[in-house]
């Protein structure tokens, strides 16, 4: 359903992404994994419009999107979860769930009633300003606000940066529900154990390029290699 075919981008003479196709279907989770500067971040600003490729597509249900705003892309139901969470922490939970919906007219209560479902503590904090939130509460906002937007395909860039281990562990089962009721996720992390314990599909980024693609049962090995080099991984015994 998403198509992104022989993606590049540059900024200025940085080629960040130098040829990346990958693809996402509604009801799978994909994890797009790779070290500290390989695209990753830069791959899901350009789906949602962000950036602009220099060369290559992006397809949503056969329609292009490279050529469309922001706006339009998250109306067409490919909605971003921004790194660093970016929920407005002077404005309530209530508020920035509101937020998401901007621009929908209808459905937007509905949603955000399947939100307050999928985190209750959201709803026992309505009306707590953004900032009091811990980390995890304002991650579980930052998907929620998402989620107000009716996404199809749902892009979390670093769901775990910052965050304790038990806390991502709740936070991807949540993923793993959403993923059942037949949204599709496309995960960007650097971190990789949780990412392959729930994905269904890895793409491993490396400098700007696919460097491996498959099943998370395959994914650890090249993640070790392309993480600590291929000598370490022989030492580790990889
Ligand atoms: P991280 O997890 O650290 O964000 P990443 O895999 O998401 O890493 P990107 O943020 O996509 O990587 O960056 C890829 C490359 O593109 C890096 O070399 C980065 O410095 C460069 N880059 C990204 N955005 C810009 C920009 N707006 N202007 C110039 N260079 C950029």
């Amino acid at each position: 359903m998403l198509q992104v075919a022989d993606l590049h981008v540059r900024f200025g003479g940085i080629e960040a992404l130098r040829g990346v196709s990958l693809r996402a279907e509604p009801g799978e989770i994909v994890a797009v994994l790779g070290r500290n500067g390989a695209g990753k971040s830069t791959l899901l600003r350009t789906i949602s419009g962000v950036s602009r490729p220099w060369r290559g597509t992006v397809s949503w249900k056969d329609q292009r999107l490279d050529h469309l705003s922001a706006a339009a892309i998250n109306r067409l139901g490919v909605v971003q979860v921004p790194e660093g969470r970016r929920i407005l922490g002077e404005l309530s939970v209530r508020d920035n769930l509101l937020l998401g919906g901007y621009g929908r007219r209808r459905g937007r209560e509905e949603s955000i009633r399947r939100v307050l479902d999928l985190f209750p503590v959201l709803e026992e904090r309505l009306d707590t300003s953004g900032a009091a939130l811990s980390g995890g509460q304002q991650q579980m906002l930052a998907i929620g606000r998402g989620l107000v937007a009716a996404p199809q395909l749902l892009m979390i860039d670093e769901l775990s940066l910052g965050l304790a281990p038990i806390v991502v562990e709740e936070l991807a089962h949540r993923l793993e529900r959403l993923r059942d009721e037949g949204i599709g996720i496309l995960l960007v992390e650097q971190e990789y154990p949780l990412a392959l314990r729930i994905a269904n599909r890895v793409y491993v980024i490396e400098k700007g390029r696919v460097g491996w693609a498959g099943p998370p049962s395959g994914a650890r090995d090249v993640l070790v290699s392309s993480y600590f080099g291929r000598q370490s991984a022989a030492r580790l015994g990889r």
